[in-house]
């Protein structure tokens, strides 16, 4: 659990990304996502969609020896989470890069990457990083259900750009189910999050 003390910092992070519309994790995704960090012992992260910075602080404060490597394309919004990282003394912690997570490639290894970044991207996120991932390693995916719209029909969704985000998530679900390397579960939780486990 959060430290009594951080409450407030946290609060602010919240306000802020409610003020900003910085869609970050909501309460119960982040509570799931924690309790499987903390019940699978996850040590090492990769996060794809760093924001503001509050998931990646929400997940290094599960435990004292969890470091965190989290991806952000948008200047301002890296800028901002370097201030809030420090703000929680977890510099030492969390590494952000600041790049399009596709021009990324990394050496290291991770327990768990985490993909909350652009969702019409996912399958595009999944094949740059899953050779980053260590033996019977998580990926997880956020925001598969986009605010309900992937369980409505085409007819009820007025926006053309809409519908073309909900086919790439509705495909990139089929991805996972049809990856026979990885076992997927998926979850109502928030905006929906599916958890891929590495069979190997
Ligand atoms: N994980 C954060 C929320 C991330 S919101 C939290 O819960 O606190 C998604 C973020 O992904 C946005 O800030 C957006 O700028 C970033 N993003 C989208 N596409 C990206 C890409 N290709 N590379 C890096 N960041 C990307
Ligand atoms: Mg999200």
């Amino acid at each position: 659990m959060v430290d009594h003390i951080y409450n407030d910092e946290i609060k602010k992070i919240k306000e802020y990304a409610e003020i900003n519309n910085v869609p970050i994790m909501q309460d119960e995704g982040i509570l799931f996502l924690t309790s499987i960090i903390k019940n699978n012992n996850i040590k090492n992260i990769l996060e794809v969609g760093t924001a503001i910075g509050y998931s990646s602080i929400m997940m290094a404060l599960v435990a004292p020896d969890i470091k965190i490597t989290s991806i952000e394309k948008d200047e301002s919004r890296y800028l901002k989470a370097i201030n809030n990282i420090k703000k929680f003394n977890l510099e030492d912690r969390i590494t952000l890069i600041f790049k399009d997570a596709l021009d990324v490639k990394l050496d290291d290894k991770f327990d768990l990457i985490f993909l909350d970044a652009s969702k019409s991207q996912n399958i595009n996120f999944f094949t740059n990083f899953s050779k980053n991932l260590n033996s019977k390693g998580l990926i997880i995916t956020d925001n598969m259900s986009f605010h309900g719209y992937v369980e409505k029909t085409e007819d009820e969704i007025k926006s053309r750009n809409l519908r073309g985000l909900v086919r790439k998530i509705k495909q990139y679900k089929e991805f996972l189910e049809n990856n026979e390397n990885y076992d997927t579960k998926f979850y109502d939780y928030g905006d929906g999050i599916a958890v891929s486990k590495s069979k190997i």
